[in-house]
């Protein structure tokens, strides 16, 4: 796994991820939000269970060694990966730059495993910090009680997942094991940005017939999640809520993503058998609210 990247998507701090066989075998990009340095410095200071066991300078060094290593098609995949992403020059162009200064005396060198996933910080927006640090307060009162506990606890990772807090770590007992799960659980009311009251919102939206009108509802399947409040969700061009629509709309939006599954099923070797599955799902019942619609139209 290595960073490969820092920039803005969609207004938010983030990191890219890459998530790797060997160094050169790149398969999955990951975006994560980070939060500010100032805040997390603060963590750090606090806890000393948090502390990266390494030093933070290895992602650097790795990023430079893998980006003077990386041929030129795996940066025209990953500019594709950004068009797509919609957000151009967030990866490739610090790539690019790093690849520039090509110095062939470690060149081939090389890259120094990240075992210790804290290098990366923390791995979610501010709006979480108070959680976090309330979380971490409970944490360290309870090994102060039980020193024994002290040795082998460590955090090994903090990151948003699917919208929500996920909190890593060796060792431990039941009862700090109650205090992570409650705190993640917290995490999907809190808005990640800023900390007031949220909810789960993603970028995608599904079509739904409620009380015989049509809605364009949060995706359950499609888009990226985020926990957020409702001004921060407009703010990033996420849903908040379920959004009534015209009918016309709904037949617009619903017979071009039938065309779309009809494609997909067309060349249906190419995709998992679960995304296949997934598809004719949705055809059953984009049909049979095109039915209605006819109806209606
Ligand atoms: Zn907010």
């Amino acid at each position: 796994m290595l960073f490969l990247g820092y920039g803005v998507y969609k207004n938010l701090k983030v990191i890219a991820i890459f998530h790797n066989d060997t160094y050169l075998n790149i398969y999955r990009i990951i975006l994560l939000t980070i939060m500010d340095e100032i805040l997390e410095k603060q963590l750090f200071e606090k806890y000393e269970f948090l502390r990266p066991t390494q030093d933070r300078s290895i992602v650097e060094k790795n990023m430079e060694i893998m980006a003077k290593q990386m041929p030129d098609e795996k940066i025209k995949g990953l500019e594709d990966m950004e068009e797509s992403l919609g957000n151009k020059g967030l990866i490739s162009d610090s790539l690019k730059e790093y690849k520039n200064k090509h110095d062939p005396e470690i060149y081939g060198e090389e890259i120094e495993p990240i075992n210790d996933l804290m290098v990366f910080g923390m791995q979610c927006d501010n709006g979480w910090y108070n959680l976090l640090d309330e979380l971490f307060y409970n944490i360290q009162n309870h090994l102060d009680k039980h020193p024994e506990l002290k040795k082998n606890f460590k955090i090994e990772e903090v990151k948003e997942k699917y919208g929500t807090l996920r909190v890593y770590y060796y060792g431990g007992d039941d009862y700090i094991d109650k205090l992570v799960t409650q705190a993640e659980k917290k995490s999907g009311n809190i808005c990640e940005v800023c900390g007031a009251k949220g909810k789960l919102c993603t970028t995608a939206y599904d079509i739904a017939f409620i009380n015989n009108s049509f809605y364009k509802v949060p995706s359950e399947n499609n888009g990226w999640y985020k926990t957020l409040c409702k001004a921060d969700a407009e703010k990033l061009h996420y849903m908040y809520d379920k959004e009534k629509i015209s009918d016309s709309e709904a037949y617009r939006i619903l017979v071009k993503r039938k065309a779309e599954n009809d494609d997909t099923l067309a060349n249906r070797d190419t995709y998992s058998d679960e995304y296949i599955e997934y598809a004719e799902k949705e055809n059953r019942k984009i049909e049979k609210y095109l039915d209605i619609l006819k109806k209606r139209l």
